[in-house]
């Protein structure tokens, strides 16, 4: 819609600057109209590609980043290795008669190192590199995206010859911007004009070129792109970048705290356990914030605490000043020691802290140890879940007499997971089609799981009232406690090894079950 109100605009102004030119003598205009057409042709990147928006695409001498420098991601960089072999034995390819690779497309979630990625795959074919961004191509005015296309090849190649390098490396990261559907944008003109200019471009590379170019793509949303690019002959590698899993988020922390003091208690292990769903980027900056804070303490070294603080911190965000009534936050303090005993005594280990200093949204929050790698979830498991949500406002009932606000968020998660259940066939409804079932045939069924769920988070909470109290006390006085604090303090029985966790990070209790 802005587009069209500029391109109106636009017209608008053409027309009265013609009418007023024509009222006044040539002499006169001519040569104002040369030097504002020079200057227009500079700064659309005909003579000076970039000048007026940023260079196309940005050249990184020597990246500096090997394959070593990247946690995890073993079948990514596995993949990766073989798709480079041509360019690194160009001859031997060449004697194959083996086609070019033109295109490797990374694809995955945010912050899992693609572009890290990419950079070492420059250093390990010794090419030159040059970065860009899909969203650099992206124009109202037909032309000026594919002119820019060419201009990131050609940039590509001269960079290769300055440098002295056989090969370059064409960096775009957000694809999808300049590489989506055709058809699906307002000004399609320009954006399919663009696409057609990369695939042009990608189709032209040979093996006989002085300058063998390989452009490297990385996505969030590899469903986006058009077919076209994706076919044999242009992105003809697309290489999945996954979330870390447990043995590379400990790699990807090894590699973030190289040259950090650590203290003697640090177990990376440990912390790389607790932080499950967390990106390389994530994990680096747990691992920068963790320095700030020893910094900002005038601590010799980064300790474990250190640690558990940046994490809360990625995860949840600053903490606030925000500072609840002394009422509010013994109510905060039971509500989350309830949450915490119950998952405590479900599933042995789970809580990795209690805390009730106020970040983000959160007035108080239980972290979690999650389970790693689990792609199914049983009956008991997901009750299980229910019964922890739960637990905070049965905590409050049993403690303080009656429940309050604050456990709207844990109602809507319980009742979320209760119609999952109802929808996977787990209740006496058995299976069914989830449009066909009545509202009230599903209020009842959910209705009648948070009851039984709520019984019985009230029935487990009533053996330790005691405890709950005691804990809830030692929280509001220290605002956080550490799941081995937590379990003491309540009057469960220690756990052997870290958290009494198996190195598979699952709960041994669970485990033997
Ligand atoms: P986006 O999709 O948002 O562009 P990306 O996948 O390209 O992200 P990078 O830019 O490569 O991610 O990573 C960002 C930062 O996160 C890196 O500079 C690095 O510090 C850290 N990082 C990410 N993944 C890893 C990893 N596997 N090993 C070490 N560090 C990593």
């Amino acid at each position: 819609m802005k587009e069209r109100w500029r391109e109106i605009a636009t017209g608008i102004g053409a027309g009265a600057v013609a009418f007023v030119l024509l009222r006044l003598p040539v002499s006169q205009w001519l040569p104002l109209a040369v030097l504002a057409g020079l200057l227009f042709y500079l700064f659309r990147g005909g003579l000076l590609p970039g000048v007026g928006r940023g260079a196309v695409a940005q050249a990184v001498q020597g990246t500096g980043v090997t394959f070593d420098d990247i946690g995890g991601q073993a079948t990514a960089k596995q993949e990766l290795k073989e798709a480079l072999e041509f360019l690194r034995r160009p001859d031997e390819a060449a004697r194959f008669g083996i086609r070019p690779i033109r295109g490797i497309l990374l694809a995955g979630p945010p912050g899992t190192g693609k572009t890290l990625l990419a950079k070492a795959a420059a250093t390990y074919t010794d090419s030159a590199f040059l970065a860009t961004s899909g969203s650099a191509f992206v124009e109202v005015y037909a032309g000026v995206g594919a002119q820019r296309v060419r201009e990131a090849f050609a940039e590509a190649r001269r960079l290769a010859r300055r440098l002295g390098k056989q090969s370059a490396i064409l960096f775009i990261d957000e694809i999808e911007v300049l590489a989506g559907k055709r058809g699906r944008h307002t000004s399609h003109l320009e954006y399919d004009q663009t696409l057609n200019q990369l695939l042009v471009e990608m189709d032209g590379i040979s093996t006989d070129d002085d300058v063998r170019i390989l452009v490297m793509a990385a996505t969030n949303r590899p469903d986006l792109i058009d077919e076209a690019l994706l076919r044999p002959g242009r992105f003809d590698r697309i290489v999945r970048v996954e979330l870390p899993d447990l043995a590379a988020r400990e790699q990807v922390l090894r590699i973030h705290m190289r040259g950090k003091p650590l203290a003697d208690d640090v177990d990376l292990g440990q912390i790389a356990q607790e932080t499950f769903g967390f990106s390389g980027a994530h994990l680096e900056s747990v691992c920068n914030e963790a320095a700030i804070l020893a910094m900002r303490a005038s601590a010799p070294a980064i300790t474990m605490e250190h640690l558990r603080e940046a994490i809360e911190k990625v995860m949840m965000g600053e903490r606030l000043d925000r500072r609840p009534s002394e009422e509010e936050r013994r109510r905060i303090a039971v509500h989350e020691c309830g949450h915490a005993l119950v998952a405590e005594i479900l599933r042995p280990g789970s809580v990795a802290s209690v805390t009730i200093a106020s970040r983000g949204e959160a007035l108080g929050y239980v972290r979690h140890r999650p389970e790693e790698d689990r792609f199914l979830q049983t009956q008991d498991q997901i009750e299980d879940m229910i019964c922890i949500a739960l637990a905070g406002s049965q905590a409050e009932r049993l403690l303080l007499g009656r429940p309050s606000t604050g456990a709207q968020s844990d109602f809507q998660q319980a009742a979320q997971l209760a119609r999952r259940m109802v929808e996977d066939g787990m209740t006496s409804l058995g299976v069914v089609a989830r449009e066909t079932v009545p509202p009230a045939t599903l209020h009842r069924a959910v209705t009648r799981i948070l009851r039984r769920q709520e019984r019985r988070a009230r029935a487990l909470l009533g053996e330790f009232s005691d405890g709950l109290e005691v804990a809830a006390r030692a929280l509001l006085e220290r605002e956080r406690l550490t799941s081995a604090e937590f379990r003491r303090l309540v009057g469960l029985p220690p756990l052997s090894g870290p958290a009494g966790r198996t190195a598979e990070g699952r709960p041994a209790a669970e485990r033997d079950r």
